[in-house]
């Protein structure tokens, strides 16, 4: 049988002598396998394993381990869960090295070494894998820990949370099993904290817990040392594809083959007494990005104690004055290490009487607040440069600053019902669920708003707090695992409240003799920590920040790229210059007919019976027109405004026909019911009226309207809108312009697909502006372009130059009409689909498909500029504001985007990365 074959020497030569192991200390040969590169390390080590040895070369006090590499892990899971050959054998060897170090031996009763066994992959996925602590205790070693240490309790502590880990981790048996033991003896020796159980209770436990996994596991808890290591290196190996792990690496986008490394460390005790201490701290705040340490530790206790919130921990501040000269230590490294890489540092660490170790180190997880601070102070400091600040920071947390808000007024009509820790900011507002699948199938199924309310939350959990708006619990601290998935996802969350009991049987939860029922709205604001009772209204904040502000001017100084914004109103225009906009990409003329007061007119324009009805309704629209156009004008003064002259179908002004034909059938019911002449007259009137609405609608009826009659064409039929729309263009300009403002119109034509509609436009609109100008006396500078937005004016680019100064790609038609998918109904439809089977691969309406609408755009940006070189060139549809899409509009050359007001930060910064991108 083939796969019995024997390697060839060669190659058995080449597997012995792979490395899968390296000590912490040898940082520089893993460096040299990769090639030099510290990304590279990274993948190799994982980014724990990789901080833990470069921490080790930077003479910080690392306790001595060593890494076994994720290219062990993935040969591993690829040979159907064996170790690779010759890895096992490293492992044996680097133990006996980190014996050496320490002085301690494994499995050693006498002089026992500990050790733990802990995932990392090259990204990090926090609680989404597996841990194994305390590896080497057996009943013999146990007693020689007890005898060296002088604390029995100690060692039994240590061994049965082994035992625990091991049973949950390793053997899968249900961890509330072992809890309810350690519950039962807290009520037994009537004690609050584990911290106070004696000796004897966790000796018996200990028993209970392998009893406990002999039952449920099927098998004795091993007592060999080695195979302790052994089970639980595998089982690390394993958790990379456990689901939640997956789940985890989905949501977050991280690569399913790039495996986890596990790191095997000599054990540090921070439950040795009154001198010992755990914990984990920021830097920096991360949720403010303040410069000063965050965090939270225990006296006398293990990790994870802190991270599950199963004691109430002390803040940082607490061991400055407990502990004054480890603090200093501990400050002290941890600007070692920001100095160092250069970002926030998440450290964990051990105190074992009165000496300080670092257990890890990596890049604090943080808000887009704290982001864009810390960003920018890192600058400030020397620590980086502007181009790294503005690297460092994505264009989607810029996002943040525009988030919903809980309204100031509401909040002040009412009375926060809890207040916890406010750990990852922005107002949620959603109905109640108890557990991660009610929040999933609620969320995803019944498209309802969901508050995730938890005790504490697990990586299991994950599911629903993706799923929901906000997340609250009554346990946690900042560095809970609540709080580090809802910020690093962006979701407001509240944790910690401590008085908030929550009662998952009867599923409400109650504060005194408030109580919430599951699905009851809530409201939370994560930026306070508070939270109400009910439906609060939200709104999006100003983005004033002064962080966020300076680092936005720092990304203008890299784009090349203009940034417009898509505005129609005078206070659109006002807020989309606050925001740094540098023109108006786009006016829809037709949004200011939509105006309750001039409705009546632009229907009485469409119902008209003769060109002078027509005329006189077209009329009426001027001076309301002109009014609109010098408003936004004056907001950008010295800069360029580009109005698009009428574009959707006239129906769409109209009632809609099944609402008419409705409306008809109820009055005409309502009119054999009468008896009195005046109620029949006005009922015969409105019928009169709305059968005039209805057979206009017919008449105006288009199998098709988005390709229909709409756009340019539109104008060309009815050339005294364009006339009207030309002449409150200029009258706007030609009057703003006296009054002292620098006015920049471009007059934009929709939809063109034939050079002949822009010369026909362009003859009516020349010859009204000259009339104009020549009544005013007064010449005004303006440009005369089109949309690109229907692939045929895209292929004759070229053609479409001759006339147009400008173009203005309008991806949204564009997308439509190059896929020939509807953009009304596409995404509620088959696209849905076709975007989860991957048939595409993104949405094209959100994010321009490159292949298609981007190469026609391309094409038709080289034509445009052979014919008229050095034309402007910008975009309008909805995608001038994703940050994907922007870096296409860089690199096909065009001069700006244009969005909506609130995305103009967003693509300031999108712009920036796109000509940094470009020149790396
Ligand atoms: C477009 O089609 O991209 C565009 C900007 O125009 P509208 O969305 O108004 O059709
Ligand atoms: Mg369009």
């Amino acid at each position: 049988m083939t796969d019995q074959v024997a390697p060839a020497p060669s190659q058995a030569v080449e597997v012995e002598t792979h490395r899968y192991v390296y000590l912490f200390k040898e940082v520089e040969l893993a460096e040299q396998y990769v090639g030099g590169d510290w990304e590279g390390v990274r993948g190799l080590l994982g980014g724990k394993g990789a901080n833990l040895a470069d921490m080790t070369r930077l003479d910080v006090p690392v306790p001595p381990g060593f890494t076994v590499t994720t290219e062990a892990c993935n040969v591993y899971l690829d040979a159907g869960d064996q170790f690779p050959p010759g890895m096992w054998e490293q492992v044996l060897a680097a133990v006996t090295e980190i014996e050496a170090a320490t002085g301690k031996t494994f499995g050693d009763a006498q002089n026992p070494l500990l050790i733990s066994a802990r995932s990392g992959a090259k990204f990090s996925m926090p609680g989404m894998m597996d841990t194994v602590l305390n590896i080497g205790l057996n009943d013999e070693v146990v007693k020689g820990v007890a005898a060296l240490t002088e604390d029995e309790r100690f060692a039994y502590d240590s061994y049965r949370r082994l035992v625990q880990m091991f049973g949950s981790v390793v053997l899968g048996v249900d961890d509330h099993l072992f809890e309810d033991i350690i519950e039962a003896q807290r009520q037994k020796y009537d004690v609050k904290s584990d911290a106070d159980l004696p000796a004897d209770a966790w000796k018996e436990m200990t028993q209970t817990f392998k009893e406990i996994v002999r039952r449920e596991a099927g098998i004795e808890f091993p007592t060999q040392p080695f195979d302790q290591l052994k089970m639980a290196t595998e089982a690390v190996f394993k958790s990379w594809n456990g689901k939640r792990a997956i789940d985890y690496r989905n949501a977050a986008g991280i690569a399913h083959d790039l495996g986890t490394a596990v790191n095997i460390q000599t054990m540090v005790f921070g439950n040795m007494g009154e001198d010992s201490a755990t914990g984990v701290a920021m830097s920096r705040n991360a949720s403010t990005g303040e410069n000063e340490l965050e965090g939270d530790f225990l006296i006398n206790a293990q990790g994870e104690d802190v991270v599950a919130g199963i004691r109430i921990t002390e803040p940082m501040s607490t061991l400055k004055s407990a502990m004054p000269t480890l603090y200093t230590e501990f400050e002290d490294i941890a600007q070692k290490l920001e100095g160092h890489y250069h970002n926030m540092q998440d450290l964990e660490f051990t105190i074992e009487n009165g000496h300080l170790w670092l257990l890890q180190t990596r890049d604090g997880k943080r808000t887009a607040q704290a982001e864009v601070r810390i960003a920018v102070d890192m600058v400030e400091e020397g620590l980086i440069t502007k181009e790294q600040a503005v690297r460092r920071v994505q264009p989607a947390q810029v996002d943040f600053f525009l988030h919903p808000q809980l309204d100031e007024a509401a909040i002040r009509a009412t009375t926060s019902f809890a207040e916890g820790l406010n750990v990852s900011p922005g107002a949620a507002v959603g109905i109640v669920a108890f557990d991660a699948d009610t929040a999933e199938r609620w969320a995803k199924e019944d498209g309802l708003k969901v508050i995730m309310v938890r005790p504490e939350t697990k990586p299991d959990d994950v599911h629903g707090m993706l799923a929901a708006q906000g997340i609250l619990t009554s346990r946690g601290g900042r560095t809970s695992h609540a709080a580090l998935v809802a910020r690093q996802f962006g979701t407001p969350a509240v944790v910690g409240v401590s008085e908030l009991e929550i009662d998952l049987i009867s599923r409400q939860m109650s504060i005194g003799d408030l109580v919430v029922k599951e699905g009851d709205w809530i409201s939370l604001d994560g930026t306070t920590g508070n939270v109400y009772l009910g439906e609060l209204p939200t709104f999006v904040p100003d983005i004033k920040n002064p962080y966020l502000l300076k680092l936005l001017t720092w990304a203008d100084e890299f784009r090349e790229l203009g940034v417009w914004a898509n505005a129609d109103y005078p206070r659109d225009a006002q807020r989309a210059r606050e925001y740094g906009a540098e023109g108006i990409g786009l006016c829809r003329t037709e949004h200011m007919f939509f105006e309750p007061e001039r409705m009546p007119i632009v229907q009485q324009m469409i119902m008209s019976k003769n060109v002078e009805d027509r005329n006189e309704a077209i009329d009426k629209l001027l001076p309301l027109q002109r009014g609109d156009f010098e408003g936004l004008f004056k907001a950008m003064d010295g800069l360029p405004v580009i109005i698009r002259l009428i574009d959707p179908p006239l129906h769409e002004f109209l009632p809609a026909h099944d609402e008419l034909v409705k409306d008809l059938a109820d009055l005409k019911i309502r009119l054999q019911h009468f008896d009195n002449m005046a109620q029949i007259e006005r009922t015969l009137d409105e019928i009169q009226e709305k059968q005039a609405f209805l057979d206009r609608v017919e008449a105006l009826k288009e199998q098709n309207p988005m390709l229909g009659t709409r756009g340019v064409r539109l104008g060309i039929l009815i050339p005294e809108l364009t006339k009207m729309q030309v002449r409150a263009i200029f009258e706007a300009a030609v009057k703003v312009t006296k009054a002292g403002y620098d006015v920049h119109p471009e007059v934009m034509i929709p939809l063109t697909s034939h050079v002949n509609e822009l010369r026909s436009q362009q003859l009516t609109l020349e010859s009204v502006a000259k009339d104009v100008m020549a009544e005013n006396g007064i010449e005004v500078n303006y440009k005369f372009g089109t949309m690109i937005e229907i692939p045929r004016a895209a292929l004759t680019a070229d053609e479409m130059a001759e006339f147009a100064e400008f173009f203005s790609f309008g991806t949204n038609d564009l997308t439509q009409t190059v896929f020939g998918i509807s953009r009304d109904d596409a995404e509620a439809g088959f696209l849905v689909d076709y975007i989860q089977m991957g048939i595409l691969p993104e949405n094209p309406f959100a994010t321009i498909d490159p292949n298609g609408v981007g190469k026609l755009m391309d094409m038709a940006v080289k034509a445009g500029r052979a014919t008229r070189p050095n034309m402007e060139i910008g975009i309008c549809g909805e995608h001038g504001g994703d940050p994907k899409s922007i870096e296409l509009c860089h690199n096909i050359g065009l001069n700006y985007v244009s969005c909506s007001p609130f995305r103009v930060p967003i693509a300031r910064l999108a712009a920036a990365h796109a000509a940094l991108n470009s020149k790396a």
